[in-house]
């Protein structure tokens, strides 16, 4: 069954007449075909008994036959009112609809009082876990795709360490290797590359910035690439000159938690035990205040899937299932520390789609 059958079998088990999708990485997913808009339509129409259409500015219609879309694809230029053709095209499908399925967490509210105004319909039924159900599990073939956006940030990372040197902004360092990524054909990352030096890195949720690299400290990357709509995330730190004692084992300990994390997860042990692995090394270490998020989360085409690695979180791992191993330590004023692979669970244990070393690295 494709994916798309997928959808049109829910919409009719739940009794809906149509399920409205719209965002773009759903219709990504299940067409292969991806716009962001912004201000403009796009959506994907999903009836459990007739084909699907998709609905989109005039100017992407044939971008998406391009991608083989094999149903019904219809344009709107700016003037037209694109509410007012989306319900024609259902009522051509269904003349009197009355329920629907929606993605409550991506259309807006105002978006949904448009489509009300046209359509005498209940949107009654969220999609979303649904859809988050289906993209839990990746086919061998997201797996491939998966795996070459890694070998793209194994690359950013080469690039990046060989601008890493005393003196440079953070800045720098990141627009080296981005520009590095481009020369290749890499032309998107999957979010904000950061390049985190000293205790600058003590800021997990901090950005590059105009911060220097100094001498006998540790810098932090975090960064990934999106190839063909899948994404890589990975973060290595590495040292700069020397580093103290307490420097080296806030870094080991980082990595001990990760590597005995990776070695721990298979089949049939929960996302939640795999957290408790690495924190109980943190912990034990003495460093448990300084781990300040989950272990990882789940990640595809976004990073922000599931499963979520983290406590509470029962769910069973499966054959197929990703998601980050991200163990850090952040020590305010001193350094921080992140070591992250993403990996795919598979019959007897999990391999990671990066494999730039993690051994402490002086540069
Ligand atoms: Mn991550």
């Amino acid at each position: 069954m494709t994916k798309l059958e997928q959808v049109q079998n829910w919409t009719d088990k739940q009794g809906l007449d149509f399920t409205y999708l719209s965002d773009p990485k759903t219709i990504q997913y299940l067409t292969g075909f991806f716009s962001a808009p912004v201000e403009r339509v796009l959506a994907l129409v999903v009836f459990p008994d007739k084909a699907p259409f998709m609905f989109a500015p005039a100017l992407e219609v044939e971008a998406i036959k391009d991608t083989g879309f094999p149903y019904d694809v219809y344009g709107y230029l700016d003037h037209e009112n694109p509410w007012q053709m989306i319900a024609e095209h259902v009522k051509e499908r269904n003349a009197n609809p009355k329920k629907a399925g929606l993605e409550m967490t991506n259309l807006t509210i105002s978006r949904l009082n448009e489509l009300q105004a046209v359509l005498d319909v209940s949107f009654t039924t969220d999609v979303t876990d649904f859809m988050n159900s289906m993209r839990l599990i990746k086919s061998p073939d997201e797996i491939e795709k998966l795996d070459a956006a890694g070998r793209e940030a194994d690359y950013a990372f080469q690039k990046g360490f060989e601008a890493v040197k005393a003196g440079k902004p953070e800045s720098a360092v990141m627009a080296e290797l981005e520009y590095a990524l481009k020369l290749k054909g890499v032309m998107e990352m999957s979010f904000d590359t950061l390049v985190q030096a000293g205790a600058h890195a003590a800021e997990p949720h901090g950005a590059t910035g105009s911060n220097l690299i100094k001498n006998n400290e540790m810098v932090l990357f975090d960064l990934g690439t999106v190839h063909q709509g899948y994404i890589s995330d990975s973060s290595r730190t590495v040292a700069v000159g020397k580093l103290s004692d307490k420097q080296k084992d806030i870094y080991n300990v980082c990595l001990d938690a990760q590597l005995t994390a990776m070695d721990y997860v298979k089949p049939g042990v929960t996302a939640e035990s795999v957290d408790k692995v690495a924190r109980d090394i943190i912990d034990k270490a003495g460093y448990g205040k300084y781990f300040i998020h989950r272990l990882g989360h789940g990640m595809g085409m976004s990073e922000h899937e599931f499963p979520s690695i983290m406590e509470g979180n029962k769910m069973e791992l499966k054959p197929g299932m990703c998601f980050s191993i991200e163990p850090g330590i952040y020590v305010p004023g001193f350094a921080g520390v992140r070591i992250e692979d993403c990996v795919h669970v598979t019959e007897n244990g999990c391999e990671p789609f990066t494999h730039t070393p993690k051994e402490l690295k002086y540069l």
